[in-house]
């Protein structure tokens, strides 16, 4: 590998970009990498090697991509961006294992494609995310239940703590929730502002979310415990009691969401932030029996 002619050098991404009279597009959320040792730190947190196949979610210009082309067995790239098409096809030629899928990847079937390249088996995900649509995106795989075995991805610093937060932080919600419900996560880097081009208004960080073989609680209806994480934690200062009867998705009484609170042994007045997963799997069994 010639780092001094790769995507990753900002030189070379700047021609690239001249060439192609590329603008970048906003509603995209495209910050394109330009450092050496933050993409070897994904590669490294990611753990790849020439047995993996690497599903890849916006591949911008290829700049990641050329990394993961050196280090994995096979990639398979979805770019929703038509205009990096033909610019993908050039960075990329050098490279006969790595398949660009001009799609949204909110709408593309993971499973199939999954299935296609790599025989059913997990593959590893590895991503540079657009930061408008990051928990859209890990929510996607995780509630698919797509074979996966990580997720490494750049998100926003915020994000990363959110996902890594547990009860009493500021950070904890329903994304902590299902992020560790799934996965083990892990702080892998943080990442400034100048390493991107052009530079993000926020800090970012790469974090690394091993799936877990079978989730960290056992819940009896898994769709009714993400419903009460969800509704408890929509009205932050509100008591759980209020959160969970007043939601929209759910039928449950305050005498019903008090009672089953009883039955764990907790007062009316708990907040949802106090709650761990494991409370919150008993509370939907509980519930659930009514
Ligand atoms: N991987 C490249 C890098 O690290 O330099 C680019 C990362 S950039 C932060 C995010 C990329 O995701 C952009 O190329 C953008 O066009 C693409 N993208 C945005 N929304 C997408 C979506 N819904 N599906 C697939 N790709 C998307």
């Amino acid at each position: 590998m010639d780092l001094e002619k790769m995507l990753v050098n900002p030189k070379v991404t700047a021609q690239v970009l001249q060439k192609y009279d590329f603008k970048f597009a906003k509603k995209f959320g495209q910050n394109f990498l330009i450092d050496a040792h933050v993409i070897g730190k994904i590669i490294q947190s990611a753990d790849i090697t020439k047995e993996d196949c690497v599903l890849e979610i916006g591949p911008g210009i290829g700049t990641l991509t050329q990394f993961l082309a050196e280090a994995a067995g096979r990639v398979i790239s979805v770019e929703i961006d038509n205009k990096l098409i033909p610019i993908l096809e050039d960075t990329l030629s050098a490279y006969d294992n790595v398949t660009v899928i001009n799609d949204d990847i909110m709408k593309v079937d993971i499973g199939a494609l999954v299935r296609e390249y790599n025989g059913g088996r997990p593959v590893k995900v590895v991503a540079n995310l657009p930061y408008y649509i990051t928990t859209p995106i890990i929510m996607n795989l995780l509630e698919k239940h797509v074979p996966l075995d990580s997720i490494t991805v750049m998100v926003q610093k915020e994000v990363a703590l959110r996902m890594q937060a547990g009860p009493g932080s500021k950070d904890y919600g329903a994304l902590s929730m299902a992020v560790q419900y799934y996965t083990e996560p892990y702080l892998a880097a943080n990442v400034p502002q100048n390493c991107f081009m052009p530079r993000p208004a926020v800090d970012s960080a790469v974090i690394r979310l091993k799936l877990y073989e079978k989730p960290s609680v056992e819940v009896r209806d898994e769709k009714l415990m993400f419903k009460l994480i969800r509704a408890s934690f929509a009205q932050r200062r509100k008591t759980l009691v209020n959160g969970v009867s007043n939601s929209p998705e759910l039928a449950f009484s305050k005498e019903e969401v008090a009672d089953a609170l009883k039955q764990m042994g907790l007062s009316e007045s708990v907040r949802g932030e106090t709650f761990n997963l494991e409370q919150f799997a008993r509370l939907s069994d509980i519930l659930g029996d009514m």
